[in-house]
């Protein structure tokens, strides 16, 4: 695809390190739930630093929304964004990604690792097909869960959370662990969408399949 431009229209904090920007679209722009295309930041220092952020809005949408992690001890593209605001612009570069949906199951995210899956469940939504999916949610602490109501107005009871540093009611403790997982995954026959940091796939990736999930079912992208 060629880079094309687009305006910023808002750009907004959504936790305390993540951004939410929503964009111009452009004409005849095509996406599939769960893709991300690179971006750089329209600006002549920062044009060909292009890192890959995972479209949150819905293909029939006429915006595009990016749910953004910034992280300032990059000193990098992430650390800058926070400095744009309406009317900056950014360049969009090549779509892909790995992961999409393949039918009902589990998702696994850990932190940034919730973008794809933000756009294909707000997809099953609007196609009333949410049906029994299930979204397991780990982060640090509970300031960091990203679309924290939406989520539980979605999921409801399929949406549990897991923190690494908090202990607060209602949340479980700790990291994923293969007994975890087996209390949630009730159904090992069943898709599993995995997407986060590379160590927490792999851990989480060795429990799967010591619950001898087939791998053929393990739908991943590491961020
Ligand atoms: C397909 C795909 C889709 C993605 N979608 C999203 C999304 O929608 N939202 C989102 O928030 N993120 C997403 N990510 C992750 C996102 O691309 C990175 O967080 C981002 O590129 C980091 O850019 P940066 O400018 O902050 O850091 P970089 O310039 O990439 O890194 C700057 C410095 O930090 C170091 N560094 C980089 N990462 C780490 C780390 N994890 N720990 C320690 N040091 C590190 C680098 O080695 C480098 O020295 C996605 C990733 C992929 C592969």
């Amino acid at each position: 695809m060629r880079q094309q431009a687009v305006k910023i229209k808002s750009i907004q904090h959504i936790t305390h390190d993540v951004l939410q920007i929503v964009t111009e679209k452009p004409e005849n722009f095509n996406f599939t739930p769960g893709q991300a295309t690179e971006i750089s930041i329209n600006k002549s220092s920062w044009k060909s630093e292009k890192r890959p952020f995972t479209f949150t809005s819905l293909p029939e949408d006429d915006f595009l929304e990016f749910t953004i992690k910034t992280y300032p001890s990059h000193r990098s593209v992430t650390n800058e964004l926070p400095e744009l605001s309406a009317g900056d612009e950014l360049l969009l570069h090549e779509i892909f990604g790995d992961i999409s949906y393949k039918g009902e199951g589990v998702f696994i995210a850990g932190g940034a690792g919730v973008t794809p899956f933000i756009c294909i469940l707000r997809y099953l939504k609007s196609k009333n097909k949410l049906g029994k999916n299930k979204l397991i949610f780990a982060n640090n602490t509970k300031e960091d869960i990203i679309l924290k109501q939406e989520f539980e107005d979605l999921l409801g009871e399929n949406f549990i959370n897991i923190l690494s540093q908090d202990i607060v009611a209602g949340y479980e403790h700790g990291r994923i662990t293969k007994d975890f997982l087996d209390k949630h995954i009730t159904d090992t026959g069943k898709n599993v969408y995995l997407c986060g940091p590379a160590p927490m796939m792999e851990a989480v990736e060795k429990h799967l399949l010591k619950l001898n999930i087939d791998e053929k079912l393990i739908n991943k992208e590491a961020f």
